[in-house]
């Protein structure tokens, strides 16, 4: 059976920008957008949480999301935001997991599935983050710490409404990509962790993304591996020409 995962190009501002990044990068990102979603790609742009708005304002083509909600819909967690009031703003995704929050915020794999399961029923669709350190692939334990992970961090939840951000912890944000054999036995033993967990229908079309490291010199060769189904950026969704670029090799992948 072929996969049939929507392609997803996610970025992750992560704390940056200011009042004017949005008015400066979402019309460049516009056109290619609108492209890329006629060849089955949709863009996503995940600022920080007061420039949200503004992103919905900026374009139509790309889709908003939030980079991270709370598990409970309401209530005394002073400083965090619910998905529920994401879902009102017009966001219709959110990071959950993602590897600075596991390692700032000491959130883990049970954790992240509340999140994500808060996300779903507000009617988001959550990216969960998964990925491990270079210590542990140096120890040549990468593919069942992160088949663990994927299964504890998704726990509950809904596969048909499910994005999942394969991330190396060694790759996020240091230049070092993963090389495409990397990627591609990561990605497909994700998969087949997939279609065990949901079945062959919906495993096959759960959306896998990389993140870490990807740019305009790199995004090509990462998206046509098979099982890579899109990406989560960090730095270079912040450069309207690197980003562009990701998004028109996405939609010729
Ligand atoms: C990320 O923040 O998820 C990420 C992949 O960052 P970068 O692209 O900068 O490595």
């Amino acid at each position: 059976m072929t996969n049939s995962a929507p392609k997803v190009i996610a970025a992750n501002w992560k704390m940056n920008g200011e009042l004017d990044t949005v008015a400066q990068l979402l019309p460049a990102f516009e056109a290619e957008a609108a492209k890329a979603q006629t060849s089955g790609t949709q863009v996503v742009v995940c600022p920080p949480a007061p420039l949200i708005p503004a992103a919905l304002n900026a374009s139509t083509a790309v889709a908003v999301g939030g980079q991270d909600c709370h598990a409970q819909q309401s209530g005394a967690h002073t400083g965090d935001l619910s998905a529920k009031l994401l879902a009102q703003l017009g966001c219709r995704y959110v990071i959950a997991g993602h590897s600075e929050r596991r390692a700032d915020h000491g959130e883990d794999d049970a954790q992240v599935a509340a999140k994500a399961l808060a996300a779903q029923n507000a009617g988001l669709i959550p990216i969960i983050c998964v990925g491990e350190s270079d210590a542990v692939r140096n120890r040549g334990e990468h593919l069942g710490f992160v088949a663990d992970s994927l299964v504890a961090s998704t726990q509950g939840l809904d596969g048909k409404r499910l994005v999942i951000a394969y991330e190396p912890i060694w790759a996020i944000g240091t230049g070092n990509t993963a090389t495409p054999e990397m990627i591609g036995e990561m990605h497909s033993h994700l998969r087949q962790v997939l279609v065990q967990r949901f079945g062959e229908e919906t495993g096959r079309a759960i959306t896998i993304q990389y993140g870490g490291s990807v740019k305009a010199s790199n995004a090509a060769e990462i998206l046509s591996t098979p099982n890579v189904d899109g990406a989560l950026v960090g730095g270079a969704s912040l450069k309207a020409d690197e980003f562009t670029a990701i998004i028109a090799a996405s939609a010729d992948a």
